[in-house]
């Protein structure tokens, strides 16, 4: 496959287009000290990395319920369902987005809509098996009325179903997609754009802010620099650490072509 048709693969038709869209397992290897990584550590209580022991989970189906429940910020009135999780629960790569959008506030699932679809297709298209290799979630579980951004207050009152999910799945690798997600995880002084694709360490992981995918959805082009060819760099970054970390003898999907 040459680098053009890979390219494609996480093309959506234009049909697919919308016209709006707001945006451990055994035997696994520790993650290996990432080159040109930049270490992250969050201190103040809004970016607290950690959930006292008094307030964990025991496990991922007792979050679940819990956050299905959750009545503590300004979005529980308005939403359908709670949209907790999709994909692996033993994945390595931990995919963080922003919020539910309509599609995820009816189904109860996170990344289903447009956005959703680009996104499963740019992991594919470097061999990654969505229902396999990665656990989605967002920032905040409940959908903010109009897609609008969710505020300080919402991100933080839900932050402790966020950092339990991370301490409950253990991934090697957390991507976070979008603005939101960054801020929350790594903190609010960093611009999207200025450290997608740069790997980060944070609280003993490998950390990969990415463009958000309806951002690509807005921005079609494929040349050199674009942010969908940014992205794509990305991706096959992501990949190649994902197997040195899993290791050669792993029965992954492999991509001859990365
Ligand atoms: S967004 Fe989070 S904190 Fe707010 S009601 Fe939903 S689950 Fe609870």
């Amino acid at each position: 496959m040459t680098d053009k048709e890979q390219m494609s693969l996480f093309d959506l038709t234009p049909s697919e287009v919308p016209l709006t869209e707001l945006p451990k397992a055994d035997g696994v290897a520790e993650a290996p000290p990432a080159k040109n990584t930049r270490s992250a550590k969050n201190t103040s209580p809004a970016t607290a990395a950690t959930v006292p022991v008094s307030e964990q989970f025991a496990s991922l189906d007792a979050l679940r319920e819990a956050a299905c429940n959750c009545q503590k910020c300004p979005l529980a009135p308005t939403r359908t369902n709670v949209v907790v999780e999709r994909g692996d629960r033993s994945a390595k790569i931990l995919i963080i987005g922003e919020a539910p959008g309509e599609q995820e506030d009816l189904s109860g699932l996170p990344f289903v809509g447009k956005s959703g679809q680009l996104l499963d297709k740019i992991l594919e298209s470097v061999g990654f098996d969505t229902t396999k290799d990665v656990y989605i979630c967002n920032t905040v579980k409940c959908r903010p009325p109009n897609n609008r951004v969710p505020t300080e207050v919402e991100t933080t009152t839900c932050k402790p179903y966020l950092l339990e999910q991370i301490r409950l799945v253990d991934p090697k690798i957390i991507l976070l997609t979008g603005a939101t997600s960054l801020k929350s995880i790594l903190g609010e002084k960093l611009g999207i754009t200025k450290v997608r694709g740069q790997w980060y360490e944070w609280e003993g992981r490998l950390v990969m802010p990415i463009f958000h995918p309806s951002y690509l959805l807005r921005n079609q082009s494929r040349e050199q620099g674009s942010p969908k060819w940014l992205t794509w760099q990305d991706v096959k970054a992501i990949k190649a650490k994902y197997l040195e970390i899993i290791g050669t003898d792993s029965a992954v999907d492999d991509d001859e072509e990365f």
